[in-house]
């Protein structure tokens, strides 16, 4: 099974994948609509108002937290 290096999320289902593609590293949440995967602030950006919606975070704790998960992930290192 493999991980989104962008945000590490278990891939499981081809569905997971960016554009269904199981050779892609990266999950649908992390592509864009052309299948290209997003960059690092577009996806700070998302994982940001995740975190909001999520945990209740205001919007600059929700950022550092943001960050600190981010940087545990192969996509951002
Ligand atoms: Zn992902």
């Amino acid at each position: 099974m493999k991980i989104c290096i962008a945000c590490g999320m278990p891939m499981k289902e081809p569905a997971d994948f960016a554009m269904g593609d199981t050779e892609k590293d990266y999950c649908v949440h992390c592509s864009r609509p052309d299948g290209t995967m997003q960059s690092y602030d577009e996806k700070l950006d998302s994982f940001t108002a995740f975190i909001v919606r999520t945990q209740g975070l205001d919007k600059t704790a929700a950022n550092h937290a943001a960050k600190n998960m981010m940087a545990k992930l192969p996509a951002w290192k």
